[in-house]
């Protein structure tokens, strides 16, 4: 592991004292215990690779992370409803123009759908342009060969020389990732001249045809604009990740922050969210909306920290917390953290994730999961808010619109026997496009209780 901050940041050091502090804030940061990060075997080239990647272009914009800050905010206050989805792992070989249409195609044709049941503005936010790196529940596969980390980390093809750590990845993430959001921004513009999801395919001046990101929405006068594709993913790979920050432009509070130019939307995930250690520590520094992965041994006093630490300026949408409890613990461990959280007076994102909680594998030891168990946590989600008014606020799902094999059951009743047809997930099960639109019509439904 190199997390040399010193080295990374001796150029912001070097300017003014805002920016020392924060090189300074940075390091502490990254002297804390990290899980889940590669052991490089080469660290001098991990730190090369460090290097070059301070001074790497921009994946987005700041002003579109503010953007996005700004619609979270909508979220937060029972406004709007946030609608996140993409591969479990992107792969370097999906790159592709046609890939990743697939993908932002059914976001927004799910986005359209919830849009205009619930009367609610919706806002798109893909799992893409930088998901590719993964926590691991062990370090070793079946055949004993280290675990595949995600293409940013190692190959997946099981031989050793491919599972070796190689620092490289790095950089060729930073292409890949700058190339899929070059690739997704042309996508996304494709749609807004489709009749069918473009923006005059919303029925105007009625409750449930409010056009998805308006200024009603934002509150800024600006007249309709067309729609921004926002992108996030898990902030795991801390040299990858922190390599690239800068001085924010703007921040919600007296402090000076950072801002990372990878994505607008960044979380932390379930095995990396203990609260000495550095990812929440880095997270504290960022200007950027982020998100905490919140599974079924968290406690309500554990939410209260991640508010306090996240949002220690109560800015409504600034925090998104994911739970991800399972069908069969949602109803009983999100209601006490929802009811501490809320006696903050903090206003989060309440999102649910449908999936990590429902896995399973199958005989032959694929991994997999029932359309049925991820209806179920999300009627639980829904039920929980309901009962105790707050909003729920948004959905977290791994879904692509290619045809694939992977999750059991939805209208076709996809079984077991089906799954090897079209298994094509480098790490979790997706929802294909049928199971993903189906699940959509049932959400709409719960929205438009
Ligand atoms: C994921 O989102 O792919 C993931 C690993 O989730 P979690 O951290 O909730 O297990
Ligand atoms: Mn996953």
């Amino acid at each position: 592991m190199t997390r040399s901050s010193e080295a990374a940041h001796g150029e912001v050091r070097g300017r003014n004292t805002r920016d020392a502090r924060l090189a300074d804030r940075l390091a502490a940061a990254l002297d804390r215990p990290a899980a889940q990060q590669p052991e490089w075997p080469d660290p001098a080239r991990a730190r090369t690779v460090v290097e070059l990647l301070r001074t790497a272009p921009p994946i987005v914009a700041e002003p579109e992370t503010a953007q996005l800050s700004e619609r979270l905010a909508a979220v937060a206050r029972g406004q709007a409803f946030l609608l996140q989805s993409g591969d479990c792992a992107e792969t370097f070989a999906e790159t592709t123009a046609s890939h990743l249409r697939a993908n932002l195609g059914l976001l927004k044709r799910m986005s359209l759908l919830l849009a205009r049941a619930a009367g609610l503005p919706v806002v798109p936010l893909a799992r893409m342009a930088g998901q590719y790196a993964k926590p691991r529940s062990r370090s070793v596969d079946a055949d004993g060969l280290p675990v595949y980390r995600g293409d940013m980390v190692n190959s997946a093809e099981p031989t050793l020389a491919a599972r070796t750590c190689d620092p490289d990845r790095m950089l060729h993430a930073h292409e890949h990732a700058a190339r899929a959001m070059t690739l997704a921004r042309r996508a996304y513009a494709r749609e807004q001249s489709n009749p069918r999801t473009g923006p005059s395919s919303y029925p105007h001046g009625t409750a449930g045809g409010r056009l998805v990101g308006t200024a009603e929405e934002t509150g800024r006068d600006q007249g309709p604009r067309s729609e921004q594709i926002y992108v996030g993913h898990e902030m795991l790979l801390l040299d990858y990740e922190c390599a690239p920050l800068r001085a924010a432009g703007l921040t919600t509070g007296p402090e000076p922050l950072l801002v990372s130019p990878l994505a607008h939307f960044l979380w932390i995930g379930e095995r990396t969210r203990g609260l000495g250690d550095a990812h929440l520590a880095v997270a504290e520094l960022l200007a950027n909306p982020i998100g905490v992965k919140i599974g079924p041994s968290t406690t309500p006093e554990e939410a209260v920290e991640y508010v306090r630490r996240l949002d220690p300026h109560a800015t409504p949408g600034r925090l998104t917390l994911i739970s991800r409890m399972g069908r069969s613990q949602v109803r009983e461990v999100l209601p006490p953290i929802v009811e501490k959280v809320t006696s903050t007076g903090h206003q989060v994102v309440w999102q649910c994730d449908a999936m990590h909680g429902n896995s399973r594998t199958t005989p032959d030891g694929r991994k997999t999961r029932h359309f049925d168990d991820i209806v179920a946590e999300i009627e639980g989600f829904f039920e929980v808010h309901r009962s105790l008014g707050t909003h729920p606020g948004g959905l977290h799902l791994e879904a692509t619109g290619e045809d694939v094999t992977e999750c059991l059951g939805g209208a076709r009743g996809l079984g077991e026997a089906d799954l090897p047809a079209r298994y094509r997930t480098a790490c979790d099960p997706r929802l294909n496009e049928e199971q993903s639109m189906e699940l959509a019509f049932t959400v709409a439904d719960l929205l438009a209780e």
